[in-house]
């Protein structure tokens, strides 16, 4: 049974694009691509995947970001450029969400990784689930499945 879910906020760096999240997400993670590496300035990037239908703007205007045509549609704040959230051509269920930016980013320990091939070599995550590259499909019911049981053993997201 899933206690109802108090939405949470997130902003960009200077605060004028705010989006929320109003339902638990599918999955937390992390990615040591190059791309990711780049686009973030760090050694990974860190998503939320949210549930499309309970990821909402509420303020600001985000625009396109990184490089486009590759089937991931990047946005960030248009005026501060902080990247934020990540569509992904075809895939309509879901929003890949920089859970870094919520107001409260503590409980977005990344669940999996992926891109461990191009990982730095130093860059340690806890995740339970490790991927040279992605999981496939096939595997992404079962992982989202570990994520919820995971979630509801330690609480949900606070
Ligand atoms: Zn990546
Ligand atoms: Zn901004």
């Amino acid at each position: 049974m899933r206690d109802a879910f108090e939405a949470v906020v997130g902003t960009c760096r200077c605060g004028r694009t705010r989006f929320e999240m109003s339902a638990p997400p599918l999955m937390t993670a992390a990615c040591h691509c190059r791309g990711c590496q780049k686009m973030s300035a760090s050694a990974f990037s860190l998503t939320a995947m949210v549930p499309a239908d309970a990821f909402k703007v509420l303020e600001g205007d985000p625009v396109p970001a990184g490089v486009q045509g590759n089937g991931l549609a990047h946005f960030c704040c248009s005026h501060c450029k902080s990247w934020m959230f990540t569509r992904i051509d075809g895939v309509e269920a879901f929003v890949n969400v920089r859970p870094a930016l919520f107001d409260d980013p503590a409980w977005c320990t990344p669940f999996m990784e992926t891109m461990t091939s191009e990982r730095l070599p130093w860059a340690q995550t806890p995740a339970s689930h490790s991927y040279e590259g992605f999981p496939s499909m096939e595997e992404l019911p079962g992982l989202i499945q570990a994520f919820a049981d995971h979630l509801q053993a330690n609480g949900g997201v606070p």
